[in-house]
């Protein structure tokens, strides 16, 4: 009974520990000090800036440019606009796609003492989705930059030039950064980076990247930064996504720096209701208090950090970041396992366990992990959510109910098979198995739920069979988990602490009660104090992240973590009840969980169904269509595709990632996009377009016979090789005189250009849309015309 009430003190402490941790600080009122950063000041700047989708090229951003500027000129910054052009290319899989766009850079310098000197910038920026008003993405960090400039500068004249640099377009393609930190002299002069970027709207910021060669950058960081929240984890998985930020270009050209983000409530990311009013203060006072106190330090130092080796680094529980390099992290696996090896001695001393308990306790440890990741799986198809962008809000609506299944079901299962290897019986091999099978059973043959459910039901067979004693069970639970320490600090040293942190705790507990073989109230103590911490370490680890990457089986690396830690205490003597039913029970209330996401209606006025609703004119065939391109269409979108009497059909589009719901419409006369080709007299071909008025976007998808190469995008050099026959997509933001594309062909041939031009407005001549109901919202650019066609050229 004692042992099932440690297990209970230590999950909620964990809990608790857990949620403390993520609590951001409380704002500042306006009235604070000069030199302190206010969220109450800076939610003014998000107010003006972050209020109305501000999307590249738009008015409403061009509103929010002069607002930018007249507050920069207040703070003495004298501001500039930068113009320029910003181009990518990227290739993804076979899709080759390059764009740009024409963009306005906004600048402003407080001059330091030596403005030789390499300058500090304060980086953010100002454009927002089509849609969306931004004001966590991005007003919150323009919002923090100026704030923070604003206190930098009370203090006195700094050592060094501070830049403020907001950004034009990274919405588009981090298309301001890329102009700046190629083009602009100015970027020269920048020497350390501060970016600052959000993925949701509230939440602890996380300095969740740097630049290359951190090692100094991180001991500033350690040394300054105010209860950080960071991991040297989230820095490495990051570099491996697709996602990117601004950060991403002045770090490919060796510029140091610190990368923040908030990634709370993911429903407001690039959604209509990031509003001001749908920001965490809390989170904003979080993102300047921790710039602050380091930019300020960059500001009055004498030197930038220098580029040194990267460091491992991570915040531990009390608000302090432990740093060290990556070789360091071999001490402390060592010391785990000299603290594992001391308990077992000694716990062979008190109770002689077989060495098959532990590898049965290893096998059994891999199960837990590998099996409650099969039942996360199985929750994940459970919910009727398909998988994707738009798809998964069905869970970002009720992120918190989504959460408490996973957490229930993850735990419940790790402590149902901790508690039934007490008795060892095999049936247990059953749950991983029926949630593969049942995966399959919801979305067909199902390779990752039915081979997680085999694997784990295999090692259940192995683990399983007999009663296992409590400390060689442990013994080979955290053998497991050295053995994946020593795995990870093998392979990726910079993130093998998240793994050895909580082994450390686990092998002093071990150490400290015998491998619980020791009976009494300490060493029961001693066990659930340091899993509290260690859980609560791990649930900071474990929230949020797998939400917008939908990979529930994520969680499998914090169960690891628990596993090492709560096992003790979830093994029951003999596997006596009631501690054997605790985990069952978590189950069955995880199971709930899961049927009240699946069964309830989760959007409404506050949290609105994504709707996107077009209407496209092919302006070749001069036919019409309604079309929605939401994957999922309701009562609201079938009204309005079909509102001019035509039925629903499926419509294929090359600018459509799948065919969409569509219904046909009258055609409408409106003017098509300019597209010419000219022979330069040097054998180059520039093919110049523009969107018709109103127009400010333009996707173009060029197809040339004949090998070519792309030498400039506007003005800006590019080389890039156009494979004979291949389609290339090139998107233009901010282009109402247009764009041109220089090409040198190897020979006579033919370019065939695909064009689709958005209207971010209905056409004027057509029914107008149905009202939406308060549990609908316009999505991105919904409610557009889009104009299609083609052009043919020969030369
Ligand atoms: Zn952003």
């Amino acid at each position: 009974m004692g042992r099932l009430l440690a297990l209970a003190a230590a999950l909620i402490a964990g809990v608790l520990i857990a949620w403390l941790g993520e609590q951001p600080p409380r704002p500042a009122p306006a009235s604070a000090p000069a030199t302190a950063f206010s969220a109450e000041r800076a939610m003014a700047e998000v107010r003006a800036i972050g209020s109305v989708p501000h999307p590249i090229g738009s008015a409403a951003n061009h509103a929010v440019r002069d607002q930018l500027l007249a507050r920069m000129s207040a703070l003495g910054l004298q501001p500039q606009v930068h113009r320029g052009v910003g181009v990518y290319d990227r290739q993804r899989g076979p899709d080759l796609a390059i764009g740009g766009g024409d963009v306005e850079n906004l600048v402003g310098i407080l001059p330091g003492r030596d403005r030789a000197a390499p300058a500090v910038a304060l980086m953010a920026h100002y454009d927002s989705v089509p849609g969306s008003p931004g004001a966590a993405d991005d007003a919150a960090g323009v919002a923090t930059a100026l704030e923070t400039m604003r206190a930098i500068a009370a203090r006195g004249v700094p050592a060094r030039d501070v830049v403020v640099l907001l950004t034009d377009g990274e919405e588009a393609g981090l298309l301001g950064a890329e102009a700046f930190f190629a083009r602009d002299p100015l970027a020269r002069h920048v020497g350390f980076v501060f970016n600052m970027e959000a993925r949701g709207a509230a939440g602890r910021v996380q300095m969740f990247q740097t630049g290359l060669n951190n090692g100094a950058s991180v001991d500033l960081f350690e040394r300054t930064a105010p209860d950080p929240h960071a991991a040297s984890l989230t820095g490495y998985i990051y570099a491996t996504m697709p996602n990117d930020t601004d950060f991403t270009v002045s770090r490919k050209r060796g510029v140091a720096g610190l990368n923040y983000a908030f990634v709370g409530h993911q429903f407001e990311y690039h959604s209509p209701t990031s509003t001001p009013a749908t920001l965490d203060v809390g989170t904003l006072q979080d993102m300047g208090q921790q710039v602050l106190a380091t930019a300020r330090d960059l500001a009055f130092a004498r030197a930038l950090p220098a580029k040194t080796p990267d460091k491992v680094y991570g915040q531990t529980l009390g608000g302090l970041l432990l740093a060290y390099p990556p070789a360091v992290g071999w001490l402390v696996l060592a010391a785990c396992a000299g603290l594992i090896a001391l308990g077992v001695v000694r716990a062979r001393r008190l109770e002689a366990f077989p060495w098959s308990d532990v590898a049965r306790g290893a096998a059994a440890g891999l199960f837990a992990v590998l099996g409650a990741c099969a039942v996360l799986h199985f929750a994940r198809l459970a919910t009727g959510a398909p998988f994707g962008y738009l798809e998964q809000r069905f869970l970002l609506a009720q992120a918190d109910r989504w959460e408490t299944a996973l957490f229930l079901l993850g735990l419940g299962f790790l402590i149902f098979a901790a508690a039934e290897l007490a008795r060892g019986r095999r049936f247990i091999a059953l749950v991983p198995l029926a949630a593969g099978l049942g995966s399959c059973a919801l979305g067909g043959l199902d390779k990752v739920g039915l081979g997680l459910g085999a694997v784990a039901a295999l090692l259940a067979l192995a683990a399983y069979g007999r009663p296992v004693s409590r400390a060689g069970a442990w013994t080979g639970v955290l053998a497991l988990g050295l053995a994946i320490g020593i795995a990870a600090q093998l392979t990726t040293p910079i993130a093998a602490n998240v793994i050895a942190w909580p082994l450390a705790l686990a092998s002093v507990a071990a150490a400290a009660s015998t491998l619980s073989a020791r009976r009494g109230h300490a060493a029961l103590a001693v066990v659930a104090l340091l899993a509290a911490l260690g859980l609560g370490w791990a649930g900071g680890l474990a929230h949020t992240a797998y939400l917008s990457l939908d990979l529930p089986e994520l969680l499998g690396l914090p169960l690891l973590i628990c596993a090492v830690l709560l096992w003790p205490l979830a093994q029951p003597d003999e596997g006596a009840p009631p501690a054997r039913l605790v985990g069952p029970a978590l189950v069955i209330l995880g199971l709930g969980a899961l049927v009240a996401v699946r069964v309830n209606q989760p959007y409404d006025a506050r949290h609105p169904k994504a709707t996107y609703v077009g209407y496209q004119l092919d302006q070749d065939a001069g036919r019409a269509w309604r079309f929605s391109n939401a994957p999922v269409s309701g009562p609201w979108t079938r009204q309005a595709l079909t509102a001019d009497g035509g039925g629903i059909v499926k419509l294929s589009h090359w600018a459509f990632r799948q065919p969409v719901e569509a219904a046909p419409a009258p055609f409408l006369q409106e003017p098509a996009p300019t597209i010419e080709l000219a022979r330069l007299p040097d054998g180059a071909l520039r093919l110049h377009a523009a969107p018709p008025p109103g127009g400010r976007t333009l996707l173009l998808l060029l197809n040339c016979d004949t090998p070519a190469v792309i030498e400039q995008l506007s003005g800006a050099p590019e080389h890039l090789a156009l494979p004979p026959g291949r389609d290339v997509a090139v998107r233009w933001a901010a282009a109402p005189q247009g764009f041109d594309v220089m090409l040198r062909p190897g020979g006579p041939g033919r370019l065939r250009v695909g064009y689709v031009a958005v209207l971010e407005s209905w056409p004027a001549g057509a029914k107008p849309l149905p009202r939406r109901p308060p549990d609908r919202m316009a999505w991105d650019t919904s409610d557009s015309t889009w104009l299609t066609g083609r052009r043919s050229f020969s030369w």
